[in-house]
């Protein structure tokens, strides 16, 4: 397969790079000159612009940061440029709104889109280990799936356009949320003299059990790989969590949902992030919630 890759970040460097190892002809561009030599390195052709990537080839990926990014890439480069028959895939973190708008201009203009944004940070993004969840035709789903799959460990298909980014915001709003309501529950153990390390023993095999107990426990200890070993560094990074909180909220006031809790862990994170641990993994704001930021 002919591949242009546009957006060659944290995430999009391994995605290309993943793609090219597994033989396809990756013709990449980032407005970053460095994102680019790294893309070279790793065995993808450097184009000098998005419409020399786009020009001839069998799939357009993209990997931008946010809405606005996507809908003028798009808007002003790719649909101008890239065949009719290049199937497009943009797999960034984007609102719902966005994601529709630039999957019915598309569509409108003769092409077949897809939303697939990920799960899994930039270590699954090096690996071709991330999750996607996808929004597009049915009709379509197969040979997205074929062309995602040098990138990833799981494809799921969750509905229409704009379905993945549905999926991806509703799954970041429970992780959000459940952070918050562990780092609360071992800040009140703590106080009221219960070991956090035995807390977890107990909770992890009962109701309380979740994926931010057994798999990202914030305390450090009882799961070795958790980024709260390693001072929260590295992991899943505060202000992408805020990213994605702030779009789970204006998906909800657009659609008449009730998310309070959505909201109270924006705030929450609002406030880590503008204290200045925007960079640290999300599960730090234990520290915040146990008043002891001078830890972190
Ligand atoms: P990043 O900022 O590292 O990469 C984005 C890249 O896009 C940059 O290299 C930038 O130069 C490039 N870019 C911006 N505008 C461009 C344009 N007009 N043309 C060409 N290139 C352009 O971000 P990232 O961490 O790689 O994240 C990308 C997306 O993936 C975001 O939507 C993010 O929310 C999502 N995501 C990130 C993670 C993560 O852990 N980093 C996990 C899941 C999803």
């Amino acid at each position: 397969m002919r591949i242009g890759f546009i957006g060659l970040g944290n995430m999009g460097g391994g995605m290309a790079a993943n793609q090219a190892k597994a033989g396809h002809e990756v013709l990449a561009f980032d407005l970053s000159q460095a994102a680019l030599d790294r893309a070279k390195a790793a065995g993808c052709a450097p184009a000098a612009s998005v419409a020399d990537a786009v020009r001839d080839v069998d799939a357009v990926i993209t990997m931008l940061p946010a809405g606005p990014h996507v809908r003028q890439v798009y808007a002003e480069q790719v649909l101008p440029n890239a065949p009719k028959s290049a199937l497009l895939i943009d797999c960034s973190t984007i609102d719902v709104e966005s994601a529709r708008a630039v999957a019915e201009q598309a569509r409108g203009q003769g092409f077949r889109f897809a939303d697939a944004p990920v799960s899994g940070g930039t270590a699954a993004a090096d690996a071709g280990t991330l999750a996607f969840m996808v929004g597009c035709d049915e009709a379509d789903f197969a040979e997205v799936e074929t062309a995602i799959g040098p990138m990833a460990r799981a494809v799921i298909r969750a509905g229409d356009h704009g379905a993945g980014q549905a999926a991806k915001i509703c799954n970041n709003m429970v992780l959000g949320v459940s952070m918050i309501g562990v780092c609360e529950a071992i800040a009140m153990a703590e106080k009221l003299g219960l070991d956090p390390e035995r807390f977890f023993e107990i909770a992890s095999k009962s109701s309380g059990q979740c994926w931010s107990i057994t798999s990202y426990y914030p305390w450090p200890g009882p799961v070795e790989n958790a980024p709260s070993n390693r001072g929260y560094e590295g992991g899943f990074a505060t202000a992408m969590m805020l990213k994605d909180l702030k779009l789970a909220q204006q998906a909800a006031a657009a659609a008449g949902a009730a998310a309070p809790m959505g909201a109270q862990a924006e705030g929450l994170f609002a406030l880590f992030d503008r204290l200045g641990y925007g960079s640290k993994d999300f599960s730090g704001i234990l520290q915040m919630l146990r008043g002891r930021l001078n830890e972190l």
